[in-house]
């Protein structure tokens, strides 16, 4: 048979079909230009509530001018893997300066977020290893203990009783690592660290953090572990620079033995070429700027909580968020493209998220707010949203 065969039947590509022949296909959408909180696409300006640029850092024009000097300095890229010729002082540098930041011994970059979580996972875990994941992880944590040789086993969102289940069921001779999100990613909310510590404690498992949407956001940006007051319980704490680091990137925290254990066992770090310096130099600008300037963070929660407050007040349903990312539960995936699609020709930029990355009928549209969006474009958001909310039936008249 043709492996190419069962593309003409595949579910999803039979979706998207259906929804560019329809005109609410809402994916890939190129933009021209993008100045943080406003976007150009085909001449038009959209104001931007769909990004994780949390901080607004990619348009700071220290961390632009950081980035430029890089290529002057170094090229445009390490043309080699960390394990060879593609480390850079830099990269030395910049490992230095987030295993302080975040409270641990160390830290090794890798060139995604992905690939940390992809890489230092399959290392750590072996055949005889449980790995116990919440189920709303992100994909990129579910792909790196697949990887792995381990067995995967998962609990219910945010359900204490239901880990501490899990936990108990694994033989006690086995090797565990608990990983959960900090803030997860489409539903804003917080994994309550201050009870998951104990229960890893009694059940003898370390704990890996991801805390992608943490940094730059909550603890005064340091994370998740920080906000609970438990740098030292958290094992290992992971990161991306594609969010409030205003570049491409990631990279993995914690004692010096384990992440040097990681350095030589990772696939993703060893086989893969470095990350290259400008996203380095973007990376030291914007740590810079957080240690320094604690009021992007502190400009990022007024905005958020001033969004929260409006669309609760509209009547939107915005889950469980604790932070801002604010997710508009509409449930079926037909109205959540047609009510992006009437925002977007309104001139607000949102994300459609679907089943697999939600579960079935929890369709969403998800909201994220940044430190440098101003009240004008919050209140014109909130007008073109309660004007679409209203003509769709998602909230009352
Ligand atoms: N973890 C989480 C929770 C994420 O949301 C993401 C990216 N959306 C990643 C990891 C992967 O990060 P990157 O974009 O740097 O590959």
């Amino acid at each position: 048979m043709d492996i190419f065969e069962k593309i003409k039947c595949d579910e999803r590509m039979l979706r998207a079909r259906e929804a560019k022949e329809s005109g609410l296909y809402p994916y890939f959408v190129p933009l021209d230009g993008t100045e943080g909180t406003e976007v150009t696409v085909e001449g038009r300006s959209v104001i931007m509530i769909g990004s994780n640029n949390y901080l607004g850092l990619t348009t700071d024009p220290r961390v632009r001018e950081a980035a430029k000097q890089a290529v002057d300095d170094y090229g445009t890229s390490c043309t080699g893997s960390r394990y060879l010729n593609g480390t850079l002082r830099l990269h030395r540098d910049v490992e230095e300066r987030l295993a302080n930041f975040v409270g641990k011994e160390a830290a090794l970059v890798f060139s995604t977020g992905m690939q940390a979580n992809l890489g230092a996972i399959s290392a750590l875990v072996g055949p005889d290893d449980f790995v116990i994941l919440d189920k709303d992880n992100h994909a990129s944590i579910v792909d790196g203990v697949r990887l792995s040789l381990g067995k995967m086993k998962r609990f219910r969102h945010n359900d204490m009783r239901h880990l501490e289940r899990v936990l108990s069921g694994i033989p006690e001779e086995a090797g565990k690592l608990v990983v959960v999100d900090g803030v997860f990613s489409m539903g804003g909310d917080i994994a309550p660290l201050d009870e998951i510590v104990p229960l890893c404690q009694q059940y003898g498992a370390r704990l890996y953090v991801d805390d992608a949407h943490s940094l730059g956001v909550l603890g005064g940006g340091r994370g998740t572990a920080a906000h609970f007051g438990l740098t030292d319980e958290a094992d290992l704490i992971m990161g991306t620079f594609s969010k409030s680091f205003a570049s491409i990137g990631g990279f993995v925290a914690g004692d010096a033995e384990v992440i040097s254990f990681i350095q030589h066992h990772a696939r993703s770090l060893i086989f893969s070429a470095s990350l290259p310096a400008p996203n380095l130099m973007a990376v030291l600008a914007a740590l810079e700027i957080m240690e320094t300037e604690p009021e992007h963070v502190e400009r990022l929660w007024e905005n958020g909580d001033y969004m929260l407050e409006g669309l609760q007040a509209l009547g939107f349903n915005t889950g469980q968020t604790e932070t801002p990312i604010i997710p508009l539960i509409i449930g079926h995936d037909e109205p959540t493209f047609l009510a992006w699609k009437l925002l977007f020709e309104r001139g607000l930029y949102t994300n459609p998220v679907i089943t697999p990355a939600v579960p079935p009928g929890q369709s969403l549209l998800r909201t994220s707010y940044m430190a440098s969006h101003t009240r004008e474009q919050l209140d014109q958001a909130l007008d073109i949203l309660a004007t679409t909310g209203r003509q769709l039936g998602l909230i009352p008249n």
